[in-house]
């Protein structure tokens, strides 16, 4: 059976893969205002978003608790008070996204919010020791609203049980864009996800729900899921009247092909893999 095989994988990968920090995610990146009241706070990799609202801050995204303080300096950067943040949303139960959790909390009080089938998985992510606050479980179309800002659900399962993407609305010269904050579609490394059973048919039909938003806005949980320094950049050149970079429908698109592609070569290198277990290819390579 395939399993055994691929627990054997998981032992030696998933330790290297997430929870060891890779080598500069954590560096900072400037941050910016993205679009209206949106703003980008996060790492150089790990993207984290900050709302501002008349009535306190939206953040989304604490990443690993050693990222929290680069969060903080870049919301301190712009302007703002950390201490603000009335609600920290999550995105999925992995550590690069939720580890801080506790720490977001100990500095500012916030509401933390996290999806529901996720809330086992983030529960287990303890830095110190620490317990994991969740104040607030949401489920599919599920909204969070502060000061006239409003964020809604959707349930993308796939790379996480309970994997959350967000959507909004944002305003630019007089236009609204529908802004969509991507969890991850990333299966190519199937060894290191959970593999918990209807994974796969889970991220196949989140692959067509995920053609199914009219993404303008397109932002995810991952600095290099949506090209941010090549935006970040073209931002900084911007003209009067030249397009917000991060209006990108076509690169949306584009990222949802690729990542199926490279999930489904994931999955068929996987039944390779257990077709050849104990036939003559037995113990070759990967
Ligand atoms: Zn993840």
């Amino acid at each position: 059976m395939r399993p055994f095989l691929f627990s054997a994988l998981s032992l030696a990968l998933f330790p290297l893969a997430a929870f060891s920090q890779p080598k500069g995610w954590n560096d900072p990146f400037p941050p910016f205002r993205i679009m209206d009241n949106l703003y980008y706070v996060g790492t150089k990799e790990l993207a984290s978003y900050l709302f501002v609202t008349p009535q306190g801050n939206i953040l989304m995204n604490s990443d690993y608790e050693s990222s929290v303080p680069v969060i903080k300096e870049s919301v301190e950067k712009l302007g703002f008070k950390f201490s603000d943040i009335k609600i920290l949303v999550a995105g999925h139960a992995h550590p690069d996204h939720v580890e801080g959790d506790a720490l977001v909390k100990e500095l500012t009080g916030a509401q933390v919010v996290v999806g529901r089938l996720d809330a086992d998985k983030t529960r287990e992510f303890r830095p110190g020791g620490k317990e994991h606050p969740i104040d607030r479980l949401v489920d599919e179309f599920d909204t969070v609203s502060l000061g006239g800002t409003t964020l809604t659900a959707h349930l993308m399962p796939g790379h996480t049980r309970g994997c959350l993407a967000w959507s909004t609305t944002l305003k630019e010269d007089g236009k609204s864009y529908y802004t969509f904050i991507e969890c991850s579609l990333n299966g190519q490394f199937l060894q290191v996800l959970d593999n918990y059973p209807g994974m796969i048919d889970d991220f196949r039909a989140t692959f067509k729900k995920a053609r199914t938003f009219p993404v303008e806005v397109f932002l995810s949980s991952h600095a290099s899921f949506f090209n941010l320094a090549e935006k970040y950049d073209k931002l900084q050149k911007r003209a009067p009247g030249d397009p917000n970079p991060f209006v990108d429908p076509e690169g949306y698109k584009a990222h949802v092909d690729q990542y199926e592609k490279s999930f489904e070569a994931a999955v068929a290198k996987r039944e390779a893999q257990g077709a050849n277990k104990g036939g003559p290819g037995a113990g070759k390579g990967q």
